[in-house]
């Protein structure tokens, strides 16, 4: 039926999958001008191209932290992880295993900072994958982790105030 329908007409026979490709290709298209990553994806600054699919790009970080530190950006200019259609976040994982696989990787980390106290430079939602060739901090990330202790009954009450939100 899909073939018979004319292409015109193609909305009223299939309203979702019609709904569902304008918003993708939509979501595509939206940019901003001024985003360095925006125009990574478009072409108009290079980069060091891994993997791409119709809704991710990736390519190597031009400042890494350690070798084969790689980037992938959804399709879609949103500033944070939270402002993103799901469907470009199920996109981005597989292509991080990808990168992680083709590498040999054993030692890594996945890093998505959002917000700039939370070291988030770059305005457009981005995916690290930053491998960790040695134990030292001369290479990888190099994590703080100031660790509460004795906050169980803090993390409880909080337990019970998230559970009504989400
Ligand atoms: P953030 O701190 O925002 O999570 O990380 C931004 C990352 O983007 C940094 O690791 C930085 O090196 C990388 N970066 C910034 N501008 C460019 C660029 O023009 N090309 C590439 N390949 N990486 C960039
Ligand atoms: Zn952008």
């Amino acid at each position: 039926m899909l073939a018979d329908a004319p292409r015109h007409l193609a909305h009223q026979y299939f309203p979702s999958i019609f709904a569902s490709t304008q918003t993708t290709m939509a979501a595509v298209a939206r940019s901003l001008s001024t985003c360095i990553f925006c125009k990574i994806i478009k072409g108009e600054i290079p980069s060091f191209k891994l993997v791409e699919t119709d809704l991710s790009f990736s390519f190597l970080d031009i400042g890494p932290l350690s070798k084969g530190h790689a980037l992938i950006i959804p399709k879609d200019h949103a500033a944070k992880l939270h402002e993103l259609p799901d469907e470009y976040l199920a996109d981005v994982m597989p292509i991080a295993k990808k990168i992680a696989t083709a590498q040999g990787l054993e030692n890594y980390n996945i890093l998505q900072n959002n917000g700039r106290i939370a070291h988030q430079v770059v305005d457009h939602v981005h995916f690290h994958v930053i491998p960790k060739p040695a134990a030292s901090d001369e290479e990888g990330l190099v994590i703080g982790w100031p660790a509460k202790s004795d906050v169980v009954d803090e993390v409880k009450k909080y337990h019970q105030e998230l559970l009504g939100k989400l």
